[in-house]
């Protein structure tokens, strides 16, 4: 380099062309030279710059800094820094300036060269930088928070989409009900179950098949239906269908519910409970109405039962005063005495039954012998017309000798059965046999008295059977208006047998006859060997010369067992209450027998019999009451009576009793 320029030139072309901007000042500052490329960059004149103090171009701000500079030149100290130029137009330049001190020959301060770089592009592209990362960082400050606020909101989102979805889960658990998705081809998708042992077939089965591949045939076909119709229509569909689940039919409801175009949500929920208690809750209500109407059938029929003997009673006895010959006057007694049996005999069925339907039916037990009943009601029984006049034969047979005969029953309901038994066997056979008894049986071990009562008579059609022993059945049975009877005969038995701890059953075919039976436990006690009570059948009955005492406050009533006992040629006397009756006792002492009435003015049969007790331990007192119930009984024995009978009594029956104390 040395060799092609010498340091003139070289200071020559650097400061004329250099792109720099350079001046030269002197220790005043001035500008005493400055090169093209700061003329070109201020704008003026090379003369208005020469002779300028070299502040002159700076902005104010720039002047304080440059002044503090220039101290340094004056100690030779280069300089540097950044100011601010103003052009002749007004234009700021950001320049890099720097200063380098000048010495002269003597080592003295003498100026300084200044080099002036234009960098107020490299500045506004700083600048320009700078606002655009100010920007951009405020962008990003602004797109940070919008992304903490967003996912915030996500969060939260998410976790109400949890807590949905637990909700969801926890309901889909609870859910009795079982939901398969099912495609547009009718094939098991997917399913949700509580408990899997809800399923008909487990999931490995029925998953990615048909409905019909599943199912079986009609339930297939039928839900491949419905699942076409839900998709089509877009509607839900509900139907019923049934599936043998571990052998027991199971009612199912399925809800199809259309999903989206090519799906559908089946929800199926098992409502076999709900339907046998709907089942249930009808046939109950269906019960309740028949049994309602039976009820007003039966009360209508009562009411007319009650009131045509009645009606025969009040109308005969009314006319009794107007008739003079005494044919007439029997023929209306007889008829008002059958009436007034007849009308006994509903009352007594109705006070039966409704202590029956009550539960109020009273057992008394006692040790007697079934032999000597049957006997009885065999001849009681014999005196009947159709067994009289041949059109119907009695038979009797006895399963036990008389000596084992005994029984520990309720003697007064076993008597009802039986007469009951007997009454309809009579009643519904016109010609033929009617054979009653007993057999002894083992039922589970122990020994059991099955008692029967067969006929030839017209028999019990099967759809009958089933109810003839129902409470109010005999409103629906037709054929039997024609011969009378309350309906609740069968109905009294069964109440009666099953508080006696028995069963009652019957065999019987339309035409053919019937067998009714019913049972009672027997056992085999000392008694049975022991007892031997003779039977009574009253024929030659003679009293002559015992007397008795009647004690009764109502005359017909009196009359009636003074009529009863007149051909036994008894000596009777008469007491009207109870009091009279003890004083009668206390006065005459050869009296054989007190019949003693209950219900009396004054002083009651009670009372009386205890007072009689007081002064004779062994007289024989029998008690008559109207009163059939069993704690009436028992009052009677605690009092001291020796029997009992109820009122009316028959007159073989009356004699009977009187027999066993007076013979
Ligand atoms: P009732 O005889 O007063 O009608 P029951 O309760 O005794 O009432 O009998 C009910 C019905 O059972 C009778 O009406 C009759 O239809 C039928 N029945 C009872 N016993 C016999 C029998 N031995 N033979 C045929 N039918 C009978």
């Amino acid at each position: 380099m040395s060799k092609l320029l010498s340091e003139k030139q070289l200071q020559n072309i650097l400061f004329k062309d250099s792109p720099d901007s350079i001046f030269i000042i002197d220790i005043e500052g001035i500008i005493v030279n400055c090169n093209k490329a700061s003329i070109k960059e201020l704008g003026y004149l090379k003369r208005e710059i020469t002779g300028s103090p070299v502040t002159r171009f700076l902005s104010e701000e720039s002047i304080k800094t440059f002044q503090s500079k220039f101290s340094g030149f004056k100690k030779f100290e280069k300089q540097e820094g950044e100011v601010q130029v103003i052009t002749k137009k007004g234009r700021i330049l950001d320049i890099w300036r720097k200063g380098v001190p000048v010495k002269g020959e003597n080592g003295e301060f003498i100026g300084a060269v200044i080099f002036d770089r234009n960098i107020t592009k490299i500045k506004d592209a700083e600048k320009a930088l700078l606002n655009n990362k100010n920007n951009l960082e405020k962008e990003v400050e602004k797109q940070t928070n919008k992304l903490i606020e967003l996912n915030k909101e996500l969060l939260s989102l998410i976790e109400d989409l949890q807590h949905e979805r637990e909700k969801n889960l926890s309901i889909l658990k609870a859910l009795p009900d079982i939901i398969f998705i099912i495609d547009e081809k009718c094939v098991f998708k997917d399913y949700n179950v509580a408990d899997a042992a809800q399923l008909f077939v487990k999931p490995e089965v029925f998953l990615g098949k048909r409905l019909d591949e599943v199912l079986p045939d009609d339930v297939g076909f039928d839900a491949m239906n419905r699942v076409r119709d839900a998709l089509k229509t877009n509607k839900i569909q509900i139907f019923e269908y049934t599936l043998e689940v571990k052998g027991k039919k199971q009612w199912f409801e399925a809800r199809i519910v259309p999903k989206n175009k090519n799906e559908v949500l089946v929800v199926t929920r098992n409502i076999t409970e709900s339907k046998n208690a709907k089942r249930e809750i009808v046939s109950a209500l269906e019960k309740a109405e028949k049994s309602d109407k039976l009820k007003s059938a039966f009360l209508a029929n009562m009411s007319h039962e009650i009131r045509t003997p009645m009606n025969s009673i009040i109308g005969f006895s009314d006319l009794l005063s107007t008739v003079t010959s005494d044919e007439k006057r029997n023929e209306f007694v007889e008829l008002i005495k059958k009436n007034g049996s007849n009308l006994l005999m509903i009352i007594n069925d109705i006070l039966d039954i409704s202590k029956i339907e009550a539960g109020l039916v009273k057992i008394t037990k006692t040790q007697f012998n079934i032999n000597e009943e049957l006997k009885y009601l065999y001849d009681s029984f014999s005196g009947h017309p159709k067994i009289l006049s041949g059109l119907i034969k009695l038979k009797l047979r006895l399963g036990l000798s008389d000596k084992n005969a005994m029984i520990n029953t309720d003697r007064t309901k076993f008597n009802q059965i039986m007469t009951n038994l007997i009454n309809n066997a009579i009643k519904f056979t016109n010609e033929g046999f009617v054979e009653f008894g007993y057999s002894i049986h083992l039922k589970k071990g122990s020994p059991i008295v099955k008692f029967f009562v067969r006929d030839s008579g017209i028999g019990i059609s099967r759809n009958d059977i089933d109810i003839i022993f129902d409470r109010f059945r005999q409103a629906d049975i037709n054929d039997t208006s024609a011969l009378g009877g309350t309906g609740l005969g069968l109905a009294i038995c069964k109440g009666f047998v099953d508080a006696l701890k028995g069963t009652i059953g019957v065999d019987s075919e339309k035409g053919k006859g019937s067998f009714f039976y019913f049972t009672l436990p027997y056992s085999k006690s000392s008694d049975n060997e022991s007892i031997e009570e003779e039977t009574f059948l009253p024929k030659d009955v003679n009293w002559s010369n015992k007397t008795i005492l009647i004690v009764e406050d109502n005359v017909s009533n009196y009359k009636l067992l003074e009529a009863y006992l007149s051909f036994t040629e008894a000596f009777v006397l008469r007491a009207a209450n109870g009091k009279m009756a003890v004083k009668i006792c206390k006065k005459i002492d050869n009296i054989d027998l007190v019949l003693m009435d209950i219900k009396m003015p004054e002083m009651d049969g009670i009372e009386a019999t205890k007072q009689i007790r007081k002064i004779n331990k062994s007289l024989p007192i029998i008690a008559q009451t109207a009163y059939a119930s069993d704690s009436n009984r028992d009052e009677c024995f605690e009092a001291g009576c020796n029997d009992y009978f109820i009122k009316p009594v028959s007159r073989n029956r009356f004699i009977a009793v009187l027999s066993k104390f007076l013979d």
